[in-house]
């Protein structure tokens, strides 16, 4: 058996990298498994949020990935049945320090942080498959299979981060709860030049058949084109439906390049604890949200640096192990009472399909083009409201962001006031 460590991680996903990350920066001593032979790289979390970017900076990995991906400050919706385009801004805003949304793929966030993470004596071994644990008073013992064979690993406390069927959770007997949505989503890499047919970086189409949430992935043309398909359609032929998907969305153009796809379920669903004996949960294990509006990871890598932040404290001896019970109950609530209802409401707006409401969606969103500040306003909300909220039941919940920020705002002349 290898040497004891503080903390053993299962999965190597952004969550259990950032997370694994934080720890060692409280020079806790950390281990990672994960079953794949290398980080994950199938089309999923792209876009995130200041309140994400606030703790890539607060790791010291914000400059790398800003390299890596790109800066945006726009988001389009786009409405065809009433012919409706707008884009929200936050051009308007000036002097917060974090006025875009970074666009990059969630295995580079996974790489860097792992890069990170190593020079600091993190662990990272990949082909070790998870499929049991024994839990003593002191430590766990974690059994894998990997090539070489059965090997075990020991730990104070083991944390999964294994994604939305963590095996961790499963054999912590702990239930996941909540539904499991009926549409199946397929999310699309492909080549194709969007903004020449009026989309921005970042758009919502809202439409009860052809929804979709297109972002632009990289400087090199490459772009994320998700959307809804009926889950009575056989999975195994959802390939041969793309290319039908894409007239929509792409207008009749057939000059694209499909790189990669991959069909999803969704889920509403929380971990009814994310704290049994030595075992804590983290990232999609913990709870795994619908993707509209790009929660999902956003919230779980909130739930992951939070638990970074009291296990230091745990383990250094500067809290006790009852704050993970406060953790849990904490994650949980933000869970159920923030993300949930944000995440459940983008994707009803996307895929509505009364027409009155859909008239009244149209209404809402007109009104925020009226004035640009608005907009803007709505920008700083999410970055704020959203921000603050997704940090509560962290040690650092009190230290409010926008202690740090002074807000101005642009008139139409470009004046600062
Ligand atoms: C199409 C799509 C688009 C999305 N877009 C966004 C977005 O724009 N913004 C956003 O915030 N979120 C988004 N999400 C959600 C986001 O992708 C997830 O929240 C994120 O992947 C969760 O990360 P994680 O590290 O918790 O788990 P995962 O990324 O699922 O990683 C889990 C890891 O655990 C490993 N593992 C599993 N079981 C074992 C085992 N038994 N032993 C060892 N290793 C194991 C796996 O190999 C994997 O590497 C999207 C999701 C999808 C599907």
């Amino acid at each position: 058996m290898s040497d004891p460590t503080d903390v053993l991680i299962v999965g190597a996903g952004p969550v259990g990298m950032l997370t694994a990350l934080a720890l060692a920066q409280t020079g806790a001593s950390v281990r990672v498994l994960d079953k794949e032979e290398q980080i994950i790289n199938s089309p999923r979390a792209a876009v995130y949020f200041p309140s994400t970017l606030i703790i890539l900076e607060e790791l010291g990995i914000l400059d790398e990935l800003n390299e890596i991906g790109f800066r945006n400050r726009d988001f389009g919706t786009h409405i065809p049945e009433f012919d409706h385009h707008s884009v929200v801004t936050t051009e308007p805003i000036e002097g917060i320090p974090y006025d875009y949304q970074l666009h990059a793929g969630q295995h580079d966030v996974a790489r860097v942080a792992m890069e990170h993470a190593r020079k600091l004596g993190v662990e990272v071994l990949f082909g070790h498959e998870v499929h049991g644990y024994e839990e003593y008073d002191d430590r766990i013992v974690v059994m894998t299979s990997s090539e070489e064979g059965e090997q075990t690993y020991e730990a104070k406390w083991l944390v999964g981060c294994d994604g939305a069927r963590s095996t961790v959770r499963k054999l912590a007997g702990i239930e996941f709860e909540g539904h499991t949505w009926p549409e199946r989503f397929v999310a699309t890499n492909v080549k194709f030049p969007f903004q020449e047919l009026g989309y921005e970086q970042a758009n919502f189409v809202c439409d009860p058949v052809n929804m979709a949430v297109i972002a632009q992935l990289d400087r090199d043309g490459l772009w994320r084109c998700t959307y809804m398909e009926d889950s009575s359609l056989p999975e195994e032929t959802y390939e041969d439906r793309i290319h039908q998907r894409y007239e929509w969305f792409m207008q009749g153009r057939k000059d694209y390049e499909l790189v990669s796809s991959s069909p999803y379920m969704l889920h509403q669903r929380a971990a009814e604890t994310l704290h049994k004996g030595r075992v804590l949960l983290a990232g999609d294990a913990a709870h795994a949200t619908n993707p509209c509006g790009g929660l999902g990871l956003t919230s779980g890598v909130w739930t992951g640096i939070v638990l970074a932040d009291i296990l230091g404290a745990v383990l250094r001896g500067e809290e006790d192990e009852e704050i993970f019970d406060r953790f849990s109950d904490e994650r949980r609530r933000v869970f159920w009472e923030v993300v949930t209802p944000a995440a459940t409401e983008n994707k009803r707006m996307l895929q509505e399909q009364d027409m009155e409401q859909r008239k009244k969606d149209l209404a809402s969103i007109e009104a925020l083009n009226t004035d640009p500040e608005s907009g803007a306003l709505l920008m700083l909300f999410a970055y704020k409201v959203i921000g603050d909220v997704l940090r509560e039941g962290s040690r650092w919940a009190d230290a409010d962001p926008s202690d740090r920020v002074a807000i101005n705002f642009k008139d139409r002349k470009g004046q600062i006031h």
